[in-house]
């Protein structure tokens, strides 16, 4: 029987997160036999989309084109996640997976949306509330088989929308809808290779902080998931001959105030805004990253403009109490992680500030659950050596049992599961972990 491959990413889970799976029984028998890396290194910025996107391609956000969770968008009512592949600048490991005849499925996996390669297509999407569900899942690329998955989990779909402060429950979050259509997938289509993104734990982190009973709470929950996993692997009967990647996008840390980057902007004169509050203008914008801004010119190519955003912004880090304490160029950023694009600066938390994109005062922004996923109590998007680090465990025939490597990157992910199924991703900047596969592959 050929042989199967799933990657679960577990959004923002973190090395302490599998000390204290290895003690729950599903976790334990899904991985007696595993290899496993301690700490792997995300990118920066260390947010979900940019590093899913080095997660399935092996290359940093500069290379492969997606340096923001969001489409820019001056003033927007709501957050626009990034949707269509078509934004991505190289190739992915479902592009491997097709040369290998494989079939391929993605479920909630970032911007798969219309991905030519993915054969079951569930893209992640946020709806909102009276929104057509299987309609816009077609939009993005499910097929009719896709839609029977859908349809078949539309009893674990959120019943509703509304924020629940600190706990999550399940008919409140699309992430029981996704492992139960990662279950189904595998029991009717058994993809040859499988993508799945899950966001359980990154939730509860950002509402509670990092480590707290509620995530503890979380990871009982995620080994139910994986005993769900178990059974349909079992009932499909590919239970032995899978190989199963378990990773994660980024850490969190705590924070402790929330500045809005946009009013300093504003106050220095780049942001226009009329009596109402509403942006009429603006020479500069930041989007906030979390714990880092990524700053846009309106004109990229005005010199003079770039030199007196730089200045102002340095003066702020000088004074030692807006948050940062560096104003990094997009030269600084790209040599030190591999991040460019068509921004100016992106400035870095001082360790302990987390960025609001508002523009209006007062510059403090309350720490609630109101600005889109730069919520709460913890977050991300710092330097990625800082912070507990992402995961990497895997079990499966094409892997070798009992290897344990301290450090690597999630840009070697790729290349390396694409070699275990006998593809190679040439436009990757990872390196082949070959320790962890089985000898020959
Ligand atoms: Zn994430």
């Amino acid at each position: 029987m050929k042989e199967k491959t799933i990657v679960l990413s577990m959004d923002a889970m973190v090395g302490a997160d599998i000390a204290y799976l290895k003690t729950k029984p599903n976790f334990s028998r899904l991985f007696k036999d595993r290899c496993e890396i301690g700490k792997v290194c995300t990118i920066y910025p260390s947010i979900t989309y940019p590093a899913h996107m080095s997660i399935m391609t092996g290359c940093r956000p500069g290379k492969h084109g997606v340096i923001t969770n969001l489409q820019f968008a001056v003033d927007k009512g709501y957050p626009a996640w990034h949707i269509d592949s078509s934004i991505l600048q190289v190739e992915d490991i479902f592009a491997a997976a097709k040369r290998q005849g494989m079939t391929t499925g993605s479920i909630y996996w970032p911007i798969c949306g219309n991905n030519p390669n993915i054969d079951y297509l569930i893209n992640e999407f946020f709806f909102y509330e009276n929104e057509p569900v299987e309609e816009a899942f077609a939009a993005m690329g499910a097929n009719e088989a896709t839609l029977e998955i859908v349809r078949e989990n539309m009893h674990r779909f959120p019943t509703a929308f509304e924020q629940v402060e600190e706990r999550l429950e399940l008919n409140n979050s699309f992430d029981d809808f996704i492992m139960g259509c990662m279950c189904s997938m595998i029991r009717k289509n058994q993809p040859d290779l499988l993508l799945v993104h899950n966001c359980w734990l990154d939730d509860l982190r950002h509402r509670n902080g990092v480590f707290n009973q509620f995530v503890t709470d979380g990871l009982d929950q995620t080994d139910e998931w994986l005993g769900q996993v178990i059974a349909a692997l079992e009932d499909a009967g590919t239970y032995e001959n899978t190989n199963f990647v378990l990773l994660s996008d980024h850490g969190q840390m705590d924070y402790s105030r929330r500045i809005k980057i946009n009013l300093l902007l504003r106050r220095g004169g780049f942001i226009d805004v009329d009596e109402n509050g509403k942006i009429t203008d603006w020479r500069a914008l930041a989007q906030s990253n979390g714990m880092s801004a990524t700053i846009f010119l309106k004109d990229p190519a005005d010199k003079a403009l770039a030199e007196e955003v730089r200045a102002y912004l340095q003066g702020l880090a000088d004074q030692m109490v807006w948050g940062f304490l560096q104003v990094q160029s997009e030269e600084e950023v790209r040599e030190r992680y591999g991040m460019y694009g068509d921004f100016a600066f992106m400035v870095e938390t001082d360790g302990y500030t987390s960025f609001s994109d508002d523009w209006n005062e007062p510059v403090l922004k309350q720490m609630d659950m109101s600005d889109s996923h730069r919520l709460g109590a913890a977050t991300h998007g710092y330097h990625p050596e800082y912070g507990p680090q992402p995961v990497f465990v895997a079990r499966g025939s094409g892997f070798k049992s009992g290897v344990y490597i301290e450090n690597a990157s999630v840009i070697d992910e790729a290349p390396t599961i694409a070699r275990m199924f006998g593809d190679s991703m040439p436009q990757a900047e990872g390196r082949v972990m070959a320790e962890l596969l089985a000898d020959g592959r």
